[in-house]
């Protein structure tokens, strides 16, 4: 493997959740519907009919050019006619954009694991309408038009990516930035994110491209990264073995793992593109673009560095709070609600709240337990009102309720025990209680120590002061009988 380097570009088609198609009235999203129930004359191409482009599939892609750092966002573009016969594609073409496409350029700064980091150019974005569904059953070949016309962002990499863990890195953090803007759910099992792979090897040290291959349809993360090794050790055993590769179009078998040889691929000018008649320009003006761009955020791995900076968190923690825009708010609101260390802050996000998020399947944004309600269940453990354990369990209570944790704290009686005689009363009882571990802590296996405050907060239902407890007890056993 090691004479060779691993050349990856990828096609990705991402379905954008706007409420409509992109030429028409029809619900975009039909996934789980009936088969044809989302179809109309000017999704189906019925003869007479005139499609009318949807503005927020233009707002959508926009932001995401934007995100993606576009070197130019068209002030005009066109549509294109993509012509090609296939029972699922009604008009005998697809609208497209071709030689005028919405946005030219752009890149992404993708951070491995290993903390390497690659850089990914775009070669070309832009918007085209989706085509129907084959379906093949007991011999026969059925089609379902719900997806005619459902919008999609068409996105191409240059020849950047380097190994099938880079292409599956590319994915995710291109789904994270997805979700992050709001456009899409990017979830490749349901075709939300497709993506296509070419993968060609050459001689480490050599500049010229060889010819690639194309890997069609992988619908996972794990799919795209075992199809490229697949393809990857391929063509190394081919050229190892004195033969050429093929510009051959495959597919990847999830089942048996491996990848088969399709059709050979049409060249562009088998598509004869030209103009689409049927639709005007699209003029982007600079107000327009403004007030799009008014909604850009900022992007993911910006305000994972912001927070390495401004909040002095390790990489590890703002890895995991930027991996979902409203943690990440929720986080930043926390941290305005306390007045000590954010690490801190993001300490109980991650260990308790995620928690939380993740059984009740929500986001940060939709539970009860509110920002200003973590910071002030921290800020009562810190100042030692209640123990970490009862603060802990106020997490659930204030989800559960939605009260102010104070509230709660004053109600329930939760407040930590720090009295001295009332903790001694009990440290002593357990000490008489419990000879055995008594003799074990003087014979010189002091790690007891934590079973006996064990018992204490046994006692008092998690409120005991543990701190307290322990000097308590260690003074306690080193009295001489
Ligand atoms: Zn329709
Ligand atoms: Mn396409």
């Amino acid at each position: 493997m090691s004479e060779f380097e691993v050349v990856i570009g990828l096609e990705t088609h991402i379905q954008l959740n706007t409420q409509s198609k992109i030429f028409c009235g029809c619900k975009a999203d039909s996934w789980g519907d009936p088969p044809n129930t989302n179809i109309c004359p000017v999704c189906t191409g019925l003869p007479g009919v005139l499609p009318v482009l949807n503005r927020s599939v233009v707002e959508k892609a926009v932001l995401l050019a934007a995100a993606m750092h576009a070197v130019s966002i068209q002030p005009i573009s066109y549509f294109a006619r993509k012509n090609y016969f296939y029972p699922d594609l009604p008009k005998g073409y697809q609208i497209s954009q071709y030689d005028e496409p919405l946005a030219r350029g752009g890149k992404l700064d993708l951070p491995m694991p290993d903390g390497s980091s690659r850089l990914v150019t775009i070669t070309k974005l832009h918007i085209e309408e989706d085509a129907g569904k084959t379906v093949y059953q007991n011999g026969k070949r059925l089609i379902d038009f719900n997806r005619c016309g459902v919008p999609l962002v068409e996105m191409v990499t240059g020849p950047d990516l380097r190994s099938a863990d880079e292409a599956a890195q590319y994915l995710i953090r291109l789904r994270q930035l997805l979700r992050w803007l709001g456009i899409s759910e990017g979830d490749m099992e349901k075709g939300q994110l497709r993506c296509d792979a070419n993968v060609s090897i050459r001689p480490i040290g050599a500049e010229k491209l060889s010819t690639k291959t194309e890997i069609k349809n992988l619908n996972s993360i794990e799919n795209v990264r075992t199809a490229i090794q697949a393809e990857v050790e391929r063509q190394i055993r081919e050229v190892d073995s004195g033969k050429t590769i093929g510009a051959w179009t495959l597919t990847w078998d999830e089942d048996s793992g491996t990848l088969a040889k399709m059709r050979t691929k049409e060249t562009e000018a088998d598509y004869r593109y030209f103009r689409e008649p049927d639709l005007l320009p699209i003029r982007l003006d600079e107000k327009w673009c403004e007030e799009i761009l008014a909604h850009l955020p900022e992007l993911p791995l910006e305000r994972r560095a912001r927070f390495v900076d401004q909040y002095a968190l390790p990489l590890y923690d703002a890895e995991i709070l930027t991996d979902e825009r409203s943690l990440s708010d929720y986080f930043e609101q926390a941290v305005s609600f306390y007045d000590g260390e954010a690490k801190v802050v993001s300490n109980w996000l991650m260990n308790d709240v995620l928690r939380m998020i993740r059984e009740r399947g929500v986001r940060a944004e939709s539970l009860r337990l509110r920002p200003k309600h973590l910071a002030e269940i921290i800020h009562m453990v810190e100042e030692k009102v209640i123990t970490t354990s009862t603060g802990k369990a106020m997490l659930e209570k204030v989800e559960e309720s939605g009260r102010n944790p104070s509230e709660i704290v004053e109600e329930e009686g939760l407040a930590q025990v720090s009295d001295d005689e009332t903790l001694r009363s009990l440290a002593s009882e357990i000490l008489s209680a419990n000879p055995e571990q008594v003799t074990t802590y003087k014979d010189g296996k002091t790690t007891i120590i934590g079973w006996f405050v064990g018992q204490v907060m046994q006692k008092t239902q998690g409120k005991a002061n543990p701190q307290m407890v322990k000097a308590i007890f260690e003074e306690l056993l080193s009295k001489d009988d």
